[in-house]
């Protein structure tokens, strides 16, 4: 019987993971593009208070970033979507190519995270890509700037969403199953983040 117990990795199958993908192209171009030196990524359990509070995956402005990986909130199937959003917000936040304390700034690197994760998979149509990228650039956005979010994301798309800086030519994307966990997307999903130092 499915319970909450089914939610969550082991720190090693995380880990492993983590190894499996290092030499997949774009996540490399993400991690070597990170400026202040490759980020840290950290396996472990979540607590439900402060930055990490019911979030799945969080980036902490160090330098340089750490990303902290959720396991008992996040699914093995669900760990790429996680690492490949976060290390995007990790790209632009330590190239200062968009200011995350401003709306139109956090929804830029929304709809770039949201483009290579969780509306990554194939879609017949681009506008339904498109639209799966709004509304979760939308949600992400809107835990830090409430309603204003939805008119950030329009503002921004266009330029946003032609952005691929630094990934490889989209026929070098890799191989790895995206799942189908649209589903398992949920409220605040990030992005607890410290001021910058
Ligand atoms: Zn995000």
């Amino acid at each position: 019987m499915p319970s909450k117990s089914t939610i969550g990795c082991a720190i090693e199958e995380c880990q492993q993971f983590l190894h499996s993908i290092q030499n997949i192209p774009r996540i490399k171009a993400l991690f070597d593009g990170v400026s202040g030196g490759k980020p840290k990524i950290e396996c472990r359990p979540c607590s439900d208070e402060g930055a990490e509070g019911s979030a799945r995956a969080a980036l902490f402005n160090d330098i340089p970033p750490t990303l902290v990986l959720c396991t008992n909130r996040l699914n093995v199937r669900d760990l790429q979507e996680a690492v490949t959003h976060e290390l995007i917000h990790a790209y632009d936040y330590s190239n200062a190519r968009c200011n995350f304390y401003e709306c139109d700034g956090l929804a830029y690197t929304e709809v770039r995270a949201a483009r290579e994760s969780e509306c990554s998979k194939y879609y017949p149509f681009e506008f339904l890509r498109n639209y799966c990228i709004q509304e979760h650039a939308t949600r992400s956005t809107a835990n830090l700037f409430g309603n204003g979010a939805r008119d950030c994301v329009k503002r921004v798309f266009d330029a946003a969403n032609a952005d691929l800086h630094p990934l490889p030519k989209p026929t070098e994307k890799d191989a790895i199953h995206m799942p189908d966990s649209e589903t398992s997307l949920i409220g605040p999903q990030l992005e607890s983040r410290t001021p910058p130092k």
